[in-house]
């Protein structure tokens, strides 16, 4: 048994990784500042024995005698890291800095929640982890994408320097329960509009491409990154290799919520990546890892979540953007 930090744990990846940990006979700590995590994410755990939850921002340190830690604490939705930017790239470097002086202080195993965004709008796709990226630096998605690039670097330091256990994780679009329904993102927002009724809302013409991991798939390789041998540091991609336009997407969302939603387009945001897919062959060989999800699936229990908040009177109204 371990004593396991998840910074970021009462998000929607925490919260599916904290319930994997302790089903697996581990204890967790769980330190969130909230910002877009919530309660309702970890509410069947705060009962657990095993459970441990605090409040705490990563962007100041953090003393605590702990085993592993599972860097995840950042808001991964555009909306999000976009309404305070100066705290997003605080929270990818400073809360860096703090967790990898806490890993050497235990001399334990850090794995860092990273993101396809390193890529920014890739001129080389698929994305294999060999690819630099093509990143603007001074656009409005840069906070997020250069702030995890940074993290990386800070990662690999103090592999390099100080001989820590690192592993560095590049998270795909991942979807599934707990994603919060007025977060912005493409997959909240589409099923949201479909069930509603209302237009779903494409940004562009819809032809810009994603690839969508359903998050049990996407947990299973986290885990199994974090448990393969000290000698794989990543980066490695984690994502499902299924590649869709936002109008399949939003095409699949209606039938399958068998909705009488109207697509409508807007202005495309500004440095929207117009292709995203991993290539996951470092996965498979050194993991042994591949997604068993397919979209419709995935999508089917996503709805279904949503449904059931939507039937708790959760308040879930979509926010407005561009
Ligand atoms: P999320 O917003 O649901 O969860 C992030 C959590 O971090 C929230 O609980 C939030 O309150 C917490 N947090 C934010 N800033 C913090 C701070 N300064 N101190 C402490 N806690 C803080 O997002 P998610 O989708 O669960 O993403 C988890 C991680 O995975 C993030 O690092 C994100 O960048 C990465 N990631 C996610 C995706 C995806 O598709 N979901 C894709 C790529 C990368
Ligand atoms: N830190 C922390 N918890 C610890 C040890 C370190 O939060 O248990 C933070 C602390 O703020 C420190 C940072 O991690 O500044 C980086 O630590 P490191 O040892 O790399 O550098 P230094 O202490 O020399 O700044
Ligand atoms: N998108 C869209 N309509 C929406 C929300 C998003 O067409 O209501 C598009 C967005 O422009 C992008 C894609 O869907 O091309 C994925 O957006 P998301 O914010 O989910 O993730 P990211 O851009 O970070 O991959």
């Amino acid at each position: 048994m371990k004593r396991i930090l998840i910074t970021g744990g009462a998000g929607f990846l925490g919260s599916h990784l904290s319930k994997k940990l302790l089903d697996n006979g581990h204890e967790v700590l769980c330190a969130d500042n909230l910002f877009t995590g919530r309660r309702q994410n970890i509410a069947p755990l705060l009962d657990h024995p095993n459970f441990e939850f605090i409040r705490h921002d990563i962007t100041n340190p953090l003393y605590v005698e702990v085993d592993e830690i599972y860097n995840l604490a950042s808001p991964a939705s555009p909306i999000h890291y976009q309404f305070d930017p100066v705290q997003t790239t605080k929270t990818s470097v400073l809360g860096a800095i703090n967790m990898l002086g806490l890993a050497k202080r235990l001399k334990i195993k850090i794995l860092q929640a990273s993101t396809s965004e390193v890529y920014g709008d890739p001129a080389v796709h698929p994305q294999p982890e060999s690819y630099w990226g093509n990143v603007n630096p001074i656009g409005p998605r840069a906070c997020y994408d250069e702030g995890k690039r940074c993290a990386e670097t800070l990662f690999f330091d103090y592999y390099r320097q100080h001989n820590l256990k690192i592993k560095v994780m590049r998270i795909f679009n991942t979807y599934g329960p707990h994603m919060q329904a007025n977060d912005g993102r493409v997959v909240s927002n589409f099923i949201m509009q479909a069930l509603h009724n209302e237009s779903i809302t494409i940004y562009g013409d819809g032809s810009q491409t994603r690839s969508f991991c359903y998050v049990d798939d996407l947990i299973e390789g986290m885990y199994a990154l974090m448990n393969t041998g000290d000698h794989v540091t990543g980066p490695i991609n984690i994502g499902n290799p299924g590649e869709f336009t936002m109008l399949e997407l939003a095409e699949t969302i209606i039938e399958l919520t068998n909705s009488k939603s109207k697509i409508t387009f807007k202005p495309l945001p500004i440095d929207d990546p117009k292709l995203r897919r991993p290539d996951i062959s470092k996965a498979r060989e050194v993991l042994n890892w591949e997604p068993k999800v397919q979209l419709r699936e995935g999508l089917e229990k996503t709805i279904d979540y949503f449904q059931s908040q939507l039937a708790k009177e959760v308040k879930l109204v979509p926010l407005k953007v561009g």
